[in-house]
């Protein structure tokens, strides 16, 4: 039960990384910290539904 997911930057909404995850282990929306290179820093990206 794997989803693929897309984490979408939060200051520029640039959709930068693609991943997937088990439902059951993770249901809250990922957040994580990678680096945009629209913005050329690390921001926070969040999970696009
Ligand atoms: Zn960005």
């Amino acid at each position: 039960m794997r989803d693929k997911f897309i984490l979408r930057c939060q200051e520029c909404g640039e959709e930068n990384y693609l991943g997937n995850k088990n439902k059951r282990l993770h249901p809250d929306r990922v957040e994580v910290k990678k680096y945009c290179p629209r913005c050329n820093k690390k921001t926070v990206h969040k999970e696009k539904k």
